[in-house]
């Protein structure tokens, strides 16, 4: 009965990076080709005394009739079904998209706690960027850099307030 935490967005958003420095270990495949996670990938993670299992997925591209795709939205949905906490990453340098919009209605009937995090913000000059995801409607997203390892603890905090 440990909690569950899915972490989701579409593909190279940086989902698998977030996950592989959330549980400091390499088992998850990060590569530059889009959506290249094709398992669901659980991990354990500690903060702060609390113990969670994190979940990174492939990306969610409801658009797509590639069949690759469209199961690696059925391992999506099914981590989402599972989680008690869903991250809903999007790409802070690459900018709202479609996409995104598509997700947050996906997420937003879940009726689940979901923390949006904008990834890719390495630096205070991005921070401007995080502004047009208000429009998501998920409320404040968090800016982190999953490759700096900058904003995890913030958004830590944030993850376990939940359980
Ligand atoms: P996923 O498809 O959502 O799992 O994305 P990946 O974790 O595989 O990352 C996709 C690409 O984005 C890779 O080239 C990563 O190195 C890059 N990336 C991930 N996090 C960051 C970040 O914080 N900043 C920048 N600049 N690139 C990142
Ligand atoms: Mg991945």
């Amino acid at each position: 009965n440990r909690a569950i935490v899915a972490v989701v967005g579409r593909p190279n958003v940086g989902k698998s990076t977030i996950f592989n420095k959330l549980t400091g270990k390499k088992i998850s495949i990060v590569e530059d080709t889009p959506g290249v996670t094709r398992d669901r990938i659980f991990g354990e993670v500690e903060w702060l005394n609390k113990y969670f299992t994190i979940i990174d997925t492939g990306g969610i591209e409801p658009e797509s009739d590639d069949v690759i795709i469209s199961q690696m939205r059925n391992q999506a949905l099914l981590a989402i079904d599972m989680a008690h906490v869903i991250l809903f990453i999007v790409d802070g340098k690459g900018g709202l998209t479609a996409a995104d919009k598509e997700v947050a209605e996906i997420l937003r009937k879940t009726n689940k706690p979901v923390i949006l995090v904008v990834n890719k913000i390495d630096s205070m000059s991005q921070f401007d960027n995080i502004y047009d995801f208000y429009e998501l409607g998920l409320g404040t997203p968090f800016a982190i850099s999953g490759a700096n390892s900058m904003g995890l603890g913030d958004l830590l905090d944030e993850v376990v307030l939940n359980f």
